[in-house]
């Protein structure tokens, strides 16, 4: 599977339960880019959780824990439209230790990466919500 954004590599993730509720789309999975962090949904979940230290070593070591950043990285994207749910994906990435802000500031300072939103910017707006 290539990214419909940049043609770049994608890993395939199943979406955890715990932030299912929140995600715009209903399937079941989604892809990661591993170059511009594009995420796009996908209709059939793997059955296990990918190594997301793959895409950056700013993401958490955990597969699941990585696919809820993962999942938030989504939100962010459309963070005017989906505010509330971004928020509440960002306070169960900090229930289960990351630290949402800090992972966004290594990321955008990662070289291997092109990532196709202002993480930066984004940033700053996720600061203000929680
Ligand atoms: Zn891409």
């Amino acid at each position: 599977m290539s990214c419909p954004n940049c043609g770049g590599d994608e890993v395939f993730f199943p979406v955890p339960d715990a932030v299912s509720d929140y995600l715009p789309d209903e399937r079941p999975a989604a892809t990661l880019c591993t170059n511009c962090l594009h995420v796009s949904p996908a209709d059939e979940a793997p059955d296990e959780y990918p190594d997301f230290t793959r895409v950056s070593d700013a993401f958490p070591a955990d597969g699941e824990t990585g696919a809820v950043f993962a999942c938030l990285l989504a939100l962010l994207d459309r963070l005017v439209v989906h505010r509330s749910d971004a928020e509440q994906v960002a306070t169960e990435a900090e229930r289960r230790g990351v630290d949402v802000l800090l992972v966004l500031d290594r990321l955008a300072a990662d070289d291997g990466l092109d990532p196709h939103l202002d993480l930066a910017r984004r940033r700053r707006q996720l600061e203000q919500l929680i």
